[in-house]
């Protein structure tokens, strides 16, 4: 088997770093080339839920660092420990498979505790009540509705509230799932006629944690069902905890009904986080992984991004992966190649413009088509991904992004982004040129 040379490979990973822009995860520091042969280069993955994630979102950029660093018409495969069951060549350890493939199933993440979750002003609120939750579920603040935008630790608090539960109260009964999945069940329900089922699964749990739960904006009969379960389940004081990305009176074409019973018990937002809590999350983060970062280079990365957790946790792991590469030590200067010195450049937002110029020029579309009441599908596709691109790159809310296409309203925007979320999951194709789209808008946005 041909073993990858290990300059090549960090050439690759040189480019994925500089062009992945918010693709990069910390565990990318854990991805090993296990050889290139026959013109495919194979990967191996911590586990399932990370190869998932990387055939979906980084196939393109890999494959696109592997041509350009061999020069050569190369594909590129992830694959856990488990599907590369060849012994590797210095009896180096195999990485043991644990993640569950179905992670509808079993969402938690270990990683998300109490102990891991830094507190500071922008978050107390709401990890304040989590934390009094977990210590008396169902007595203190029913329901508590925890909002604020993407990448603030709402799934982080929600999860280490279920663990904690889990751990002082063995035996409850504690649901937790995203609002998607919650969705997803009860239109299974219906059409398999097990309504039953699903009911008694839901108005039977002790603590019920649904998170997103703006993805009920759409759809009237799981809000109908949802209603009722709430009901069953406040009125027998069992927990309700819920996540979005909103406050209850912003989600759009939700019924009063349930607006009302969200404000019944705590609503707590969570804000960006300021500049010190960002210095402590950087510093735990890199703990957590093992990563060496000097001070400096601590506040170098806190005080260049301000946006959101995640994207913070980005940050290290393209510093650490390129000093992995390099084998250099992590000081300022790498943390500057890494992330780019010059912070206005670097950390520019993509906007709705970003992606109509890609999209117009990639479909050969007009602006003014795009932005026109024309239903044709030459124009009504484009328009589509625009609405998908902008929903999953920026963090314009659905009704701006309809407003930005001939004022149409949110549930259009919704439907665009299932339609093309859809095809995406049955089109590899599609989803090459999705990828690569979103790469490039990532690539002029973040001003490379
Ligand atoms: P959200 O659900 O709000 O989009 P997540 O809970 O997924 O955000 O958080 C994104 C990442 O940021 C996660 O890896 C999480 O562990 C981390 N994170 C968020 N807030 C904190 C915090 N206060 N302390 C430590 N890590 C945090
Ligand atoms: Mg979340």
């Amino acid at each position: 088997m041909a073993v990858v040379d290990p300059v090549l490979w960090q050439r690759i990973i040189q480019q994925v770093v500089a062009s992945g822009g918010n693709f990069i995860r910390p565990w990318f520091t854990k991805l090993e080339p296990i050889s290139l042969e026959h013109g495919l280069l194979e990967i191996q993955v911590p586990g399932a839920r990370e190869q998932e994630y990387c055939r979906r979102h980084v196939t393109r950029l890999f494959t696109e660092a592997a041509q350009a660093g061999t020069g050569r018409l190369v594909g590129v495969c992830f694959l856990t420990s488990a599907e590369n069951t060849t012994v590797p060549p210095d009896g180096a350890e195999v990485l043991v498979e644990d993640t569950p493939t179905d992670a509808r199933w079993a969402p938690y993440n270990e990683d998300y505790t109490f102990k891991a979750f830094i507190n500071g002003p922008s978050n107390r609120l709401a990890r304040a009540a989590c934390l009094a939750i977990s210590e008396s579920p169902g007595k203190t603040y029913n329901p508590l509705f925890i909002h604020g935008s993407v990448g603030l630790g709402k799934t982080h608090l929600l999860q280490a509230t279920c663990h904690e539960i889990a751990r002082t109260t063995p035996g409850a009964n504690i649901s937790y799932l995203s609002c998607e999945t919650f969705v997803n069940h009860f239109i299974e329900a219906v059409e398999r006629g097990q309504l039953h089922e699903f009911r008694y699964r839901y108005r039977h749990a002790d603590i019920l944690v649904i998170d997103d739960i703006q993805f009920l904006s759409d759809h009237e009969r799981t809000q109908e069902e949802f209603f009722h379960t709430f009901n069953t389940l406040y009125q027998s004081q069992k927990q309700i905890i819920l996540s979005c990305d909103r406050g209850p009176a912003q989600i759009p074409g939700l019924e009063e009904r349930l607006i009302s019973r969200f404000n019944w018990g705590l609503v707590a937002r969570i804000d960006r986080p300021c500049y010190e809590t960002r210095v402590a999350i950087v510093r735990t983060k890199a703990r957590l992984r093992d990563i060496e970062l000097p001070e400096e280079v601590i506040c170098f990365i806190a005080g260049k991004i301000d946006s959101n957790i995640r994207e913070l946790e980005g940050a290290i792991a393209k510093v650490a992966m390129l000093a992995q590469v390099c084998d250099r030590p992590i000081d300022l200067p790498l943390a500057e190649e890494a992330l780019g010195a010059d912070p206005v450049a670097t950390r520019r937002e993509i906007t709705i413009e970003d992606i109509l110029n890609a999209v117009t020029s990639r479909f050969n579309v007009r602006l003014a088509d795009l932005q026109s009441k024309k239903r044709s599908r030459s124009i009504a596709f484009p328009r589509q991904i625009c609405m998908y691109l902008a929903r999953n790159l920026t963090r314009h809310s659905l009704e701006e992004i309809g407003g930005y296409f001939g004022g149409r309203d949110h549930t259009t925007v919704l439907h665009a982004n299932r339609t093309i979320d859809k095809r995406r999951g049955q089109d590899a194709q599609f989803q090459a040129t999705l990828d690569l789209l979103a790469q490039e808008i990532q690539a002029n946005g973040a001003g490379v």
